[in-house]
């Protein structure tokens, strides 16, 4: 007992001692340096450390008297306090002028601690800064990279093409090593890679996967369920299915499937396994995409977007048809692949002769070994060259004119090799090859000729082959792609990245049920992988747009799993219609948030999709197809009630492609938004939408028509394709198709009892979402902007982040935030 209280004692104490500490910790870092450990503040530290450390080695706490106890803890205290004040200092000493790699310590040796390590696998090229060094004195500053290129032309060049000030600076940090170092070994791949003389079987052969293919039937033979780990470019895609298929893991019709998270990736690896096996797309192997199925009976290598996947668990729970499952892409951890991962491990269980492959990139497969009961890992060894990484001297206020200038400094100033810029989205992407054109007309024959190509999701397929083409001599490539890049398409002959460092994340606040898209930082894991897409050929360079300090300090070090960040409104119904009614229990390699979960199942309820048991309403088994084609679903639900489902499947329908209706051509914005205007029926955007589909269908789905109203053509069609598959299901699960003709008052009932929950009302003080009294704006998109009713329903919260331009806080990156009502508003509720 006593022991008990004397532990208790010191508890207690413990705790005061901290509470005093931290009392006084504000207090001393008011006080100068000086006056609290002077000049020597380093070496006073290390004294006063090591007679703690004395102290307390050769006393034990009874022999020591009461006042040399109280002197000791003072003495820790001090200790701390000066530990923590030293803490303080550094940052804000780095945070001063430190934070752009070494200025002051340049010119001596010794690499400052911090920068010993910026990350696993990199590390400091000791001659970089001797190099920096003495061209700084030569005056070569003005081009950080290349400098000798530079030189050797007189930088005459380059004047033409760059004003002064304009010119980013970069300085060289550290080398991300390769697992090929030899320079000739390099060279002699380059031109290789130049002639292209290389047949699509040799190509096959080169892949870093073929030595070990053998091996790696060998494994799966073996284990049930493999991880596969390599490099991106290594062939795990592409070679592996192809691999099983010679293997006879196809016969009797059996199928390979093979999931992505992207509808991209999907399309163009399937397309390139085609051509690889000399087959028609769609026939031996194929590929399904939401809203597009393009295989056949014959098709035995498929695939498929794992949202694909997941629907098909509705319609054969044990994926019977299937001989191997591969979840390629895995490090993603797509919402959708999470949830795979719980199912198929449970499948896998009661399919024993069924193979699971989890292919990933070089990140972090342990979690993935360690989720599948402990599945062994096939590593394969990877091939890349070493990558010089720069990162700017200063941070770039504006990071699409720093891509633009970039691209030029590269390219008038390096030797061969084509260029992947990476940008968040289609918006981004587009202004950035728009501004790349414009210079090089500008700069017409004064610069070598440059090939821009965009790639991401919604670029039209032809558009999107074009970037697998060979470069033509004498030419450079631009690659200007979203982060479908990083890993799932390999773009052969990348040498140089630029890095601004972000992309495009999905954030879900439980709270509020707001879902947001914003443009944040990349995790450092992603910038790494980015950088990784330099060295694939030979040995690489990318660019960081930003410090050195910022990867250090801001960037987090991995992403954020999906299912940690969205709204889990869909995955639940889909569990649920799955029959896995306890949700809370199962099986995801990160569980979700408790709230998300709760929020979701009580969204659901009140819906009447979920009884109070918490199990599907009759409503829902009926719709459950419904859901998993829907990204936002609740509108069907109550069609029938109000007898106007013919309407409602033609909002549904509109609403999935709606973001990319109207289109406002540069030259022509006051024509576009003119003819805009003429869309607008009472009722709100719903209506709107509604109003542009009719008219279309009136016009017996005129181009011209699209035309002459900037509207998409096809998204129209892709909406039509919507409609008609919603429409089969509606047929297929019994449910009359009914038009309430030109009454709107059904719809608008119909789609406020299905959206109630978001619904926002007008106050002094703006819009106020009811449920949170959150304010919100709307779009100025919307049909309702100016007209500003006094409740509005909207169909989604969007909350977006804007980089602000040449607003320099001390990390020179301002965010203005804007929360806006994206999308279709209604109004004249009757309450
Ligand atoms: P991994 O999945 O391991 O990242 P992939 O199987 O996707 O690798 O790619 C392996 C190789 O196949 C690439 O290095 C590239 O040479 C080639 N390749 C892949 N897709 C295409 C394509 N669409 N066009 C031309 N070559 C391609
Ligand atoms: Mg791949």
């Amino acid at each position: 007992r006593s022991d008990k209280k004397a532990y208790e004692e010191a508890q207690k104490r413990l705790k005061m001692a901290e509470e005093d500490r931290k009392k006084m910790v504000p207090e001393l870092r008011k006080k100068s340096r000086r006056e609290y450990l002077g000049k020597r503040e380093k070496e006073k530290l290390e004294d006063l450390e090591a007679e703690i450390a004395d102290e307390e080695y050769f006393f034990t706490e009874s022999e020591l008297t009461k006042i040399e106890k109280k002197d000791l803890e003072y003495k820790k205290k001090v200790r701390d306090l000066a530990k923590e004040y030293k803490n303080a200092g550094e940052k804000e000493r780095m945070e001063k002028h430190d934070r752009y790699f070494m200025p002051e310590e340049t010119r001596s040796k010794k690499i400052p601690d911090r920068y010993e390590e910026p990350v696993t696998e990199e590390r400091f090229a000791p001659r970089e800064e001797q190099r920096r060094w003495e061209e700084e004195h030569i005056g070569a500053a003005a081009l950080k990279f290349g400098a000798k290129d530079a030189h050797a032309r007189g930088q005459k060049e380059y004047d033409y093409v760059m004003e002064e000030d304009e010119v980013i600076q970069f300085v060289s940090a550290t080398q991300m090593k390769g697992t090929v170092e030899k320079e000739d070994e390099n060279d002699k791949l380059l031109s290789e890679l130049e002639k292209k003389k290389l047949s699509i079987q040799e190509v096959r052969r080169s892949l870093p996967v073929f030595p070990y293919r053998s091996d790696l039937l060998q494994a799966i033979a073996e284990h049930q369920i493999l991880i596969i780990e390599g490099e991106t470019g290594s062939g795990k895609t592409t070679q592996i299915p192809q691999y099983l298929h010679e293997e006879g893991y196809t016969v009797k019709g059996m199928k390979i499937g093979c999931t992505q998270p992207r509808r991209v990736a999907a399309m163009s690896v399937a397309s390139r396994v085609a051509q690889e096996m000399s087959v028609k797309l769609g026939n031996e192997v194929g590929y399904s995409i939401r809203f597009e199925d393009c295989t056949s009976e014959r098709t035995v290598l498929k695939y498929m977007t794992d949202g694909m996947l997941l629907r098909e668990f509705l319609t054969e729970p044990d994926l019977a048809s299937y001989s191997v499952i591969i979840i390629d892409e895995a490090h993603e951890r797509t919402l959708h692949t999470d949830v795979l991962f719980g199912l198929i491990k449970d499948i896998a269980r009661f399919r024993p002769d069924l193979k699971v492959l989890v292919s990933s990139a070089t990140l972090n497969t342990e979690r993935f070994s360690s989720f599948f009961d402990d599945a062994p890992i096939f590593r394969i060894p990877g091939r890349r060259y070493p990558v010089d990484i720069y990162y700017t001297k200063a941070p770039e206020a504006d990071y699409l004119e720093a891509c633009v200038v970039s691209v030029l400094q590269i390219h008038v100033t390096q030797p061969t090799g084509d260029i992947l810029v990476f940008l968040t989205g289609q918006e981004e992407i587009e202004a950035c090859c728009e501004m790349l054109q414009e210079r090089c007309r500008r700069l017409g024959s004064k610069i070598a000729e440059m090939l821009i190509l965009p790639i991401y999701a919604n670029l039209p397929s032809d558009m999107q082959a074009k970037i697998f083409e060979p470069t033509p001599p004498g030419a450079r490539k631009v690659i200007v792609a979203t982060n479908i890049a990083e890993t799932s398409l390999t773009i052969d002959g990348i040498i140089y990245v630029i890095d601004p460092g972000f992309c495009k994340q999905k954030s879900y606040n439980a709270r509020t049920g707001m879902e947001s898209l914003i443009v944040t930082p990349c995790s450092k894991a992603s910038a790494n992988q980015r950088a990784g897409r330099a060295g694939r050929v030979a040995a690489g360079k990318c660019f960081r747009l930003y410090t050195a300090w910022a990867y250090k300090n801001e960037m987090e070090d991995t992403t954020v799993p999906e299912i940690q960040r969205t709204n889990l409104g869909n995955v639940v119904l889909l569990l649920k219609s799955l029959g896995i009614n306890d949700l809370i229990h199962f099986d995801f390699m990160d569980p979700p948030p408790h709230e998300t979960l709760v929020l979701a199942l009580e969204q659901l309820y009140a819906l009447g999709a979920l009884n109070h048991l918490g199990e599907l309403t009759k409503v829902i088994l009926v719709a459950r197809v419904m859901v998993v084609y829907l990204t936002n679903t609740s509108s069907c639900f109550f069609f029938k009630r109000y007898g106007c489902s013919e309407q409602i499947l033609t909002i549904a329908a509109m609403l999935s492609v709606n973001n990319a209706i109207f289109y406002r051509p540069k030259d022509k914005l006051v024509h576009a938004d003119t003819a805009r205007v003429n869309f607008t029926v009472p009722g709100g955007d719903h209506m709107v939408l509604l109003n542009v589909y009719t008219q279309w269908v009136e016009t017996g789905h005129s181009l011209q028509w699209c035309y002459e109203n900037f509207i998409q053509a096809r998204s129209l069609r892709r909406a039509r394709d919507v409609r008609e598959q919603l429409e089969g299901l509606m047929t297929r699960i019994e449910i009359e198709l009914k038009s309430c003709e030109d009454d709107t008052v059904p719809i608008r009932k119909a789609i406020t009892a299905g959206y109630f929950y978001h619904t926002s009302r007008l106050t002094r003080s703006g819009y106020k979402t009811v449920k949170q009294q959150q304010s919100v704006f709307i779009h100025p998109n919307s049909s309702l902007h100016e007209d500003q009713p006094r409740w509005v329903i909207y169909h989604e919260l969007v909350f977006t982040t804007k980089e602000f331009m040449r607003q320099v806080r001390s990390d020179g990156r301002e965010y203005i935030q804007y929360i806006s009502i994206m999308g279709p508003v209604i109004i004249h509720i009757q309450l």
